[in-house]
């Protein structure tokens, strides 16, 4: 869920520098390749925010146990869509999202992180597999 709002946070400072900043004798708003790769992170971001949310309603009403393909698919999902939308916000702000005048690249680390530090992707996407081949043998 904080992944979620991490890539919130990055799509309104890349909506906003996209609106203020002139490059090549236009707004980067009106870019064509900016338009596709913010519709592209809007698309990510809410297919992410769906499946949060489908974990957390398994949790509630089924439990960890019965919720865990579902969770492993979220835990792989969030921090990849945030780094996905928090790169494009980084390179929309050029220099500035490098440094510490944003708070992109101390979002982009915290979600890099939790890449390993919730468990690698790896294991996630074993525990998926798993149920599907088990579903597969019923
Ligand atoms: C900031 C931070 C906070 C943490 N907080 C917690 C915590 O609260 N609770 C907790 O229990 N642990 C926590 N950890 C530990 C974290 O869960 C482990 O770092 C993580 O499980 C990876 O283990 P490892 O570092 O020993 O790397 P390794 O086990 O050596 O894994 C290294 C890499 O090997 C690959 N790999 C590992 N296992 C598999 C596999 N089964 N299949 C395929 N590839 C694989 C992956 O690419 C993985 O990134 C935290 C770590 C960090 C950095």
């Amino acid at each position: 869920m904080r992944l979620i709002g991490a890539a919130e946070r990055g799509m309104q400072l890349t909506v906003e520098r996209a609106l203020k900043r002139r490059a090549f004798g236009k707004l980067i708003a009106q870019h064509g390749s900016f338009l596709s790769d913010i519709a592209k992170c809007r698309i990510e971001l809410e297919k992410t925010r769906l499946l949060v949310l489908e974990a957390a309603d398994q949790l509630d009403h089924l439990g960890n146990k019965k919720a865990r393909g579902t969770i492993a698919m979220a835990k792989v999902a969030a921090p990849n869509m945030a780094l996905k939308v928090l790169d494009m916000a980084m390179q929309v702000h050029g220099a500035a999202g490098l440094s510490g005048d944003t708070v992109l690249a101390h979002l982009w680390a915290t979600s890099r992180t939790l890449r390993i530090a919730d468990g690698p992707d790896e294991v996630h996407l074993g525990t998926i597999a798993k149920l599907e081949l088990r579903r597969a043998k019923l």
